[in-house]
């Protein structure tokens, strides 16, 4: 009998969860699924992000749910509309053996009326968020008057978010005999009135400590000067080759401007805030999730949806107001049993607010030196070198062996090492060369140049970071390296398409499935005039201006861009540490040796980004 089957699960449950590989259940499961199973009783439930809730609530849920009836019986909310589609394809595939059961997510952003007809097919359960699932109700889109079942999923974040009011009204549409789960990371004071309010007796379980911030996680703290948290973030980066990440920023515009600069240096970057529309928030999302992007930029609001594994690293790049919002923060990594380091820039005068915050965790931080240049030299050397350890050996190459041995048949082994290692290091060592000790109060030798030159790499002149943008437009284009486009045969594609200016393009970021670039706003009509209706090989290529409103209109404001992307055709889902600038030349001198340079095959770019 495994753990889960003595928890009282059936076998069309327990065929599932061996699909989904799960070995055992986890501490909250273990404690919620008997009590659930077993009585109708309301219940507080305690416990982390990455703890495994959403089979502490769901398993009970498919189990307890008739699937015969078509009433709607379950509801689940849950704060934002990533979390809901989260959890409904959790749902799905925990109820995969479950005939008839059927799940339909309810969130705003989406058309109201396709969500309404699946409802009306028949769905037993319902996630939704509180705005959609209220709107609803009130246009009698949907019957919650038979619920047997409400869970309220991270409790916590919606009442954070302001939805009191509405799960108030939604509650007040469903039967008092029902029962309520509530699931939270945290206990703030709303989720008492919401449970005290709502909730009859409920059975409370908690796993670990209260308001403990996640126990696998490792928390550090930089203290630099204010303005030398952008430098002091890269070299983090810079320390962690492998990193997959979220930097916090207080505010959108820090969000969008930390975004920026970091594409600008060469990273595998994008932005998430509320000024971006649902379309570019899905598509930075999903490039996130596939891990094309590296480091990813938000503010606490578009970081709530955020619930992606793996992560390695939540960087603070300002301390939150509240305490409450830095244990969410640092959840987003140490998920799933992992481990997870999350670092916090801190100003001398800020220390002190290290100690509130361990007040609250519950653990202390560790007290961390920004590495120096030499320390991260040495760091990407171990990693280049591991990294032509474990670079696949393409047979291709076999053919032009011969020639290349010929011309290597004087240089021995040792020699061969130094050589190989320093055509790639070189130029990196160069930007950290004349690095300056960035830990405040320790300040060492100032480098003549700024931090911008600290990676001392000159951009293409056409597509460079400072190229003039007042007055400029920034669009979103649905094509990207998928289709074969780096930055620089996209600029001449849309550049020959319309018929513009060597110049007149510019800032081309290309993605994986879209990309963005800038023109003076005088082209704008000629831009979307050209992009209407337009077609290559069968596929509409769509253009729109960028929506990000942001405020002021101020020069950095119009540079906006939605969601980050490297031009750096071809590289996408390697780390590459610090070789960005340089895949950048390669990518340049290979663009260049096509014609036209629309098209070229993925399979050579496959093997230069093996490299770093
Ligand atoms: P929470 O809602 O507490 O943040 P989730 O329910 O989203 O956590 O679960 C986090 C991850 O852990 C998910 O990828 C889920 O599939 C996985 N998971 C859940 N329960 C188990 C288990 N018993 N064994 C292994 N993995 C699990
Ligand atoms: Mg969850």
């Amino acid at each position: 009998m495994t753990k889960f089957e003595a928890l009282g699960l059936d076998k069309t449950l327990l065929d599932a969860i061996a699909d989904l590989g799960f070995e055992n259940p986890s501490e909250v499961q273990e404690k919620a699924i008997p009590i659930l199973l077993e009585s109708e009783t309301d219940l507080v439930a305690l416990a982390q992000t990455g703890t495994g809730k959403t089979a502490a609530f769901g398993f009970p849920l498919i189990q307890k749910i008739d699937s015969n009836s078509r009433t709607t019986q379950g509801l689940i909310l849950s704060p934002t509309r990533e979390l809901c589609l989260q959890i409904t394809n959790e749902i799905k595939l925990y109820s995969k053996y479950e005939k008839n059961l059927s799940t339909v997510a309810i969130y705003g952003g989406a058309s109201i009326t396709d969500q309404a007809r699946q409802i009306k097919r028949g769905a037993q359960i319902i996630v939704a968020t509180p705005g959609r699932m209220k709107d609803m109700i009130s246009r009698r889109l949907v019957d919650i008057s038979k619920l047997d079942y409400c869970v309220l999923d991270e409790a916590d974040e919606m009442l954070n978010m302001g939805f009191f009011e509405d799960i108030k009204d939604i509650l007040s549409n469903t039967p008092d005999d029902k029962s309520t789960w509530l699931f939270s990371a945290t206990m703030p004071r709303e989720v008492s009135t919401i449970a005290k309010k709502f909730m009859h007796s409920p059975q409370e379980i908690t796993v670990g400590t209260k308001n403990a911030g996640t126990s696998t996680v490792q928390h550090e703290y930089y203290v630099v000067s204010g303005r030398d948290r952008y430098p002091a973030l890269k070299r983090l980066a810079d320390t962690n080759p492998d990193i997959f990440a979220v930097i916090f920023c207080r505010t959108k515009r820090d969000t969008q401007r930390v975004a920026e600069k970091l594409i600008e240096d060469g990273y595998n970057a994008g932005a998430i805030h509320g000024d971006l529309s649902q379309n570019q928030r899905d598509l930075v999302m999903n490039s996130f999730r596939k891990k094309q992007i590296q480091i990813l930029v938000a503010t606490d609001v578009a970081a709530r949806g955020i619930d992606v594994n793996d992560i390695t690293h939540v960087i603070n790049y300002q301390l939150p107001d509240e305490i409450e919002t830095y244990t969410h923060r640092s959840g987003r990594t140490g998920r799933a049993g992992k481990s997870g380091i999350s670092m916090v820039l801190v100003t001398r005068s800020e220390t002190r607010k290290i100690k509130a915050i361990e007040n609250k965790i519950q653990q202390k931080f560790l007290s961390k030196t920004v590495p120096t240049g030499s320390d991260i030299c040495g760091i990407q050397l171990h990693h280049l070198a591991n990294k032509i350890k474990d670079t696949e050996i393409n047979d291709d190459v076999d053919e032009y062996l011969p020639a290349i041995n010929e011309i290597l048949k004087d240089v021995d082994r040792e020699e061969l090492i130094k050589k190989l290692i320093s055509a790639e290091f070189t130029r990196f060592s160069n930007y950290y060369k004349k690095s300056r000790d960035l830990n405040s109060g320790e300040r060492g030798e100032r480098g003549e140049r700024g931090e911008r030159g600290e990676r001392g790499e000159r951009r293409d002149r056409s597509n460079r970071a400072d190229a003039p943008t007042s007055g400029s437009v920034r669009y979103f284009i649905n094509v990207g390296e998928k289709d074969n486009y780096d930055w620089m045969s996209l600029k001449d594609f849309i550049r020959d398409t319309v018929g513009l200016e060597q110049d007149d393009v510019f800032k081309v970021d290309v993605k994986e499935s879209f990309s963005f670039f800038n023109t003076d706003a005088a082209v704008t009509d000629k831009i979307l005039a050209t992009f209407t209706e337009f077609k290559v090989e069968g596929r509409f290529v769509n253009v729109e201006v960028s929506k990000n409103p942001g405020g002021g209109g101020a020069r950095r404001d119009r540079k906006r861009s939605g969601g980050g992307g490297r031009d750096r055709g071809g590289y996408g889902g390697s780390s590459s540490g610090s070789g960005r600038d340089r895949s950048k030349k390669r990518d340049r001198s290979y663009g260049k040796s096509e014609s036209s340079g629309n098209r070229r095959s993925s399979s050579s770019k496959k093997r230069k980004s093996d490299f770093f």
